[in-house]
């Protein structure tokens, strides 16, 4: 089995921008604002707006090369495709099952749907839904008419690991490929852990972050400079 865990950087070069180094800015936007209960709270239209272009952009968007790297993989391999991004780009490029562990923007909820433990399900209300236009001001959940969000988790929110998914298949996974993360984000970084006794691991970012690469094979550079020949190569040496 592989394993490959991506975040923002795998995009990148489909014009979807990273935040790292952004000056804390995002699109133009500051992350308190627009990516926290907090910034909800304080400003339910900002927030949407927000999103809404990133629901156009991305709507937009073009898998690139690594992206179809990966989709080829999975047509070779058993992969499991976790990603921290809430675009849709893996998806678009033919991979059937990515586990979006920080949302994804083609999805809504209710803004009264938690991820918090059974016992306190009174208090919240479980509507999701997938869309094909973004979010509104003013839209009403259908289930219970608190408002709309979208489905994506915010700093500050509690994050599905898919912790008893991540357990069964720890041990059967004899390739881990790290693709355009940070690896600051947590929990998603932990990953680096849970997997680091994986045999073979490789870590494909123009700015890999040093402090965590133990046991990689650091490919420093673009994804789509080194995940499509390393996905050649993988054909060969596991076939
Ligand atoms: P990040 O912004 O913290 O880090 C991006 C990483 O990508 C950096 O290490 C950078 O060096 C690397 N990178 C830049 N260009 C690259 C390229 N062409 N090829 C390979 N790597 C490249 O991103 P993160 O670690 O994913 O964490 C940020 C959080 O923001 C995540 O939760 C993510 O969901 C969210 N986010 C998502 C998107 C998206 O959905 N596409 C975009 C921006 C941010």
């Amino acid at each position: 089995m592989i394993v490959v865990f991506s975040g923002a950087g795998l995009s990148a070069e489909s014009g979807i921008p990273t935040f790292r180094g952004a000056g804390g800015l995002w699109e133009g936007y500051k992350i308190e604002e627009v990516a926290t209960p907090l910034g909800w709270m304080q400003n339910q239209k900002l927030v949407l707006d927000f999103y809404t272009q990133g629901f156009e952009k991305m709507q937009q968007c073009q898998p690139n090369a690594a992206h179809f790297a990966i989709a080829e993989l999975a047509n070779h391999f058993n992969v499991v495709c976790i990603t921290q991004n809430i675009d849709t780009l893996l998806e678009k490029a033919g991979v059937k099952d990515v586990w979006h562990i920080h949302g994804r923007i083609d999805h809504e909820k209710c803004e009264w749907h938690f991820d918090i433990p059974p016992m306190y399900a009174q208090w919240q209300c479980n509507y999701k839904a997938q869309i094909n236009k973004p979010v509104q001001w003013g839209d009403l959940c259908p289930k219970c008419g608190k408002h709309l969000r979208p489905d994506v988790v915010w700093f500050g929110e509690a994050v599905d690991m898919r912790v008893d998914d991540l357990y069964k298949i720890q041990s059967q996974v004899e390739v881990f490929i790290v693709v355009g993360t940070s690896a600051q984000v947590y929990p998603a970084a932990n990953l680096l852990k849970f997997f680091q006794a994986v045999p073979t691991k490789y870590f494909i970012d123009p700015n890999p972050n040093y402090e965590v690469l133990d046991g990689f094979n650091v490919l420093e550079g673009k994804a789509t400079e080194y995940l499509p020949a390393l996905v050649e190569s993988l054909k060969e040496e596991l076939a």
